[in-house]
């Protein structure tokens, strides 16, 4: 067997062993981080797991090579998004391998990626390292970064300052410098009950919800007009969308909650801050004094779920020289979709986005990433050894 198939063998038996974690958000990952840890112990790799405050999700950072400033951090989320509601082939939590496409919750977003990085950790260990390579995976990216949050106060806190991060989300190995920001919120609606006969008399949560998405509505196509001329993304302007609501709890009874979970990506912080304001704005002026006029304990209230920051192409940055070396790719590119990759760059870091398999198979129904791109995910790695153990 060459060198790449026996590669490629072992990191299909890796990401069988990862998908089998059924790493939901919302159930935590602490399984599969041990997991992860124990490869890279056993490799002689220094790490820490830390916990949230619930106990159930954890962040693992694991190093080989020498200790210093200076190093490459390899960073994956290891949660995925839930499958309810999709129609799956095949179990979703078990690898399906069909025509060249591994298929499984996660396989492409992204545990393709952290299968390959696990696959080469022997690699790694045995290569003299210059350098040091730093494994980064996280919790909680699908719901809002919370995981690579607590990591930057971690590093921080450790003094570890690596000085390029390759952020493995499924890129198809293209190298991304640049993506939107991705700013979400659930905005609580508490009306009163009542009978559904005397609708005056009460305040219809659901009602409210649909008079301020509405408002969310028109906020989305003034900001379409707002779109920078120069904009390098696609849609170019600051998108808003609306991806779930709950309310009421019978058609005969006025809704007393609703609940309202939305986002923005922001290709300027200042569309931000345009949509929170507006909304600000009108929920005072129009929503609120005609809510309290009947009832005055019922309001409004906005959380934030996660204000993750964009990655803000740089066209200087030692993260796209390195990949372009290891990946061959000139070509640089932007995406819509957000990562952990701003809070990297926030921390001083230079970051780029680039992993194996294709965002359109990203939280889909008999999601997959093809071998082909692990394989050539599994080149780039080997090539960074390469270039570890040189300077
Ligand atoms: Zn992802």
């Amino acid at each position: 067997m060459s060198q790449t198939a026996h590669m490629l063998e072992r990191t299909r038996a890796i990401l069988a062993d990862l998908v089998a974690f059924p790493t939901v958000s919302a159930d935590g990952n602490t399984a599969l981080i041990g997991y992860a840890d124990s490869i890279l112990r056993e490799a002689g790799a220094r790490s820490f797991v830390t916990f949230d405050e619930t106990g159930t999700k954890a962040n693992l950072f694991a190093t080989l090579g020498p200790d210093g400033d200076g190093g490459i951090v390899l960073s994956g989320h290891s949660d995925v998004v839930p499958t309810d509601g999709q129609e799956w082939t095949s179990d979703p939590f078990e690898l399906r391998e069909e025509d060249g496409k591994l298929h499984a919750r996660g396989a492409c977003d992204m545990k393709g990626f952290i299968a390959c990085c696990l696959a080469m950790v022997p690699a790694f260990a045995e290569a003299e390292l210059k350098r040091p390579i730093h494994f980064a995976f996280t919790y909680d990216e699908e719901v809002g970064c919370f995981g690579a949050r607590a990591l930057m106060e971690e590093l921080e806190r450790a003094a570890i300052k690596p000085s390029v991060c390759i952020i493995g989300e499924p890129t198809s190995m293209r190298i991304i410098e640049g993506h939107k920001g991705c700013f979400e919120y659930t905005t609580e609606f508490t009306g009163t009950g009542g009978h559904g006969s005397q609708p005056d008399k009460g305040v219809n949560a659901v009602e409210i919800a649909v008079r301020y998405v509405t408002r969310l509505m028109e906020l989305g196509e003034a900001l379409k007009r707002k779109a920078p001329a120069e904009s390098p993304f696609e849609p170019p302007w600051t998108t808003v969308q609306v991806g779930r609501m709950e309310g009421g709890s019978a058609r005969n009874v006025i809704a007393g909650h609703c609940a309202v979970e939305w986002e923005m990506r922001p290709v300027v912080d200042e569309d931000a801050a345009f949509v929170k304001d507006a909304l600000a704005r009108y929920v005072e002026t129009d929503l609120l004094p005609a809510m309290q006029a009947i009832a005055p304990e019922t309001g409004i209230a906005v959380r934030t779920i996660g204000e993750v920051a964009g990655l803000e192409p740089m066209p200087d940055s030692e993260a796209l020289a390195l990949v372009s070396e290891l990946t061959g790719g000139r070509e640089r590119d932007v995406v819509a979709f957000g990562t952990e990759a701003g809070l990297f760059q926030d921390a001083g870091i230079a970051t780029v986005v680039c992993g194996p398999g294709s965002i359109d198979q990203a939280h889909q129904p008999d999601e997959y990433v093809d071998l082909d791109q692990l394989e050539a995910c599994l080149e780039m790695l080997a090539r960074l050894v390469k270039r570890l153990a040189e300077t």
